[in-house]
């Protein structure tokens, strides 16, 4: 089952940030801090270290960078933001992480996020 897959998860936490105002980025240690809060939250034992979120981010075709001096991370450009929405549809993430207003789950998820949304 792919929601058991720790690639699932870290779509999951991206989109979920992705979604925050005013967010433009995500470090590598912030994401695997996500995750690791979602692992927790299943009752899954497992946790991700944010070397390993990078490496799966790269097999995911996303590229983590030099963020300043905070560390490396994934900058929320329009491709990186198109690339999770594919993934996100890819690995069936709920349709209730969507967002209505948001261009990319309007094109990806076209109406999701229309019903018991108020943001
Ligand atoms: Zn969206």
């Amino acid at each position: 089952m792919r929601s058991m897959e720790p690639e699932f998860t870290i779509i999951e936490a991206l989109m979920l940030r992705m979604h925050e105002k005013d967010q433009q980025s995500i470090l590598s240690g912030e994401l695997a801090d996500v995750v690791n809060v979602l692992f927790k939250q299943r009752g899954e034992s497992l946790t991700i270290s944010p070397e390993s979120v990078g490496r799966k981010l790269s097999n995911l075709e996303l590229h983590t960078e030099v963020l300043g001096s905070a560390g490396k991370g994934l900058k929320f450009t329009n491709d990186v933001r198109a690339r999770v929405h594919a993934l996100a549809r890819e690995y069936r993430i709920p349709t209730l992480q969507m967002v209505k207003g948001c261009p990319q789950c309007d094109a990806f998820f076209p109406g999701a996020g229309e019903v018991g949304d108020e943001a």
